[in-house]
């Protein structure tokens, strides 16, 4: 079980202290907390909570969407992932996971641009934090609405584009990038310029049913888990796997035996 990290949106219904208190009974190391489950409680002492019940907090999840139609809408963004960076801080989170985002109908170029300047406006702050910021590519599915940065090689174009800042680097989530047929080198690169932050895992069903919320777990799809793994491995990489699905169908069982399941597949699929 060792580096297994579950986000808290694995298991949605539970709220985060029943994260805390049945992720290390099931030999969870790590937790990666999205922002909804911090909403009405402070972020300080949430995570006091999670460390003192063993778990290492990985991510906070997530920040990012900086497209917008407008100024207005732009600054909104700015000033979300300026909170976000202050709600990392005050958690202990030592990384933010950006969805980048995107506006239906605005061109993808415009938008690739909107997020380039949305990053370089919060990085200096994420710095003085001490906060790193992972851009997470999104599979084109969602180019439309969710973001325009669908591989690896425009988060890479990003980076180098704000000159490789050493706080500013890519969340690998299998998902959404398996696909590609330049991952390895993509990761290999990633590796190069220190920038690999994240690595997140589940799997792809056949058919999917759901855009968002229709995720397998590990093992359930056609995704080589363990070869990504072991290209992002070889590039350095060894933090912890998060397991991160969005499942209606797991969300409706009990999420004890859910959370069995995950740590089974975790060791037969990702380990
Ligand atoms: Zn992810």
């Amino acid at each position: 079980m060792e580096k297994l990290c579950v986000h808290t949106m694995t298991t949605k219904p539970w709220s985060l202290d029943d994260c805390a208190r049945h992720y290390p009974a099931a030999g969870v190391e790590g937790i990666t907390v999205w922002r909804q489950y911090l909403e009405g409680r402070d972020p300080l002492s949430a995570g006091a909570m999670l460390r003192d019940a063993g778990l290492d907090i990985v991510a906070l999840c997530r920040g990012g969407f900086f497209p917008a139609k407008n100024a207005t809408g732009l600054q909104a963004a700015i000033d979300d992932n300026l909170r976000a960076i202050e709600m990392a801080e005050a958690l202990g989170a030592p990384q933010i996971v950006l969805v980048c985002g995107a506006v239906p109908g605005q061109p993808l170029e415009e938008s690739r641009r909107q997020i380039t300047e949305g990053i370089a406006a919060i990085l200096p702050v994420a710095r003085q934090a001490n906060i790193r910021l992972a851009i997470e590519p999104l599979h084109p599915m969602y180019a439309d609405d969710r973001s325009a940065i669908n591989t690896m090689a425009q988060a890479h174009a990003i980076c180098d584009a704000l000159g490789s800042p050493a706080h500013l680097g890519i969340a690998v989530d299998v998902y959404h990038v398996w696909w590609d047929e330049t991952l390895e080198a993509q990761i290999k690169l990633a590796g190069e310029r220190n920038r690999l932050f994240a690595f997140h895992v589940c799997d792809w069903k056949t058919p999917t049913t759901d855009l968002l919320n229709d995720r397998g777990l590990m093992g359930e799809g056609c995704i080589p888990i363990r070869k990504i793994k072991s290209w992002v491995n070889a590039a350095g990489f060894n933090g912890f796997n998060e397991v991160e699905i969005f499942s209606n169908k797991y969300w409706s069982m009990d999420q004890n035996e859910y959370l069995q399941r995950i740590t089974s597949a975790y060791q037969q699929h990702v380990l």
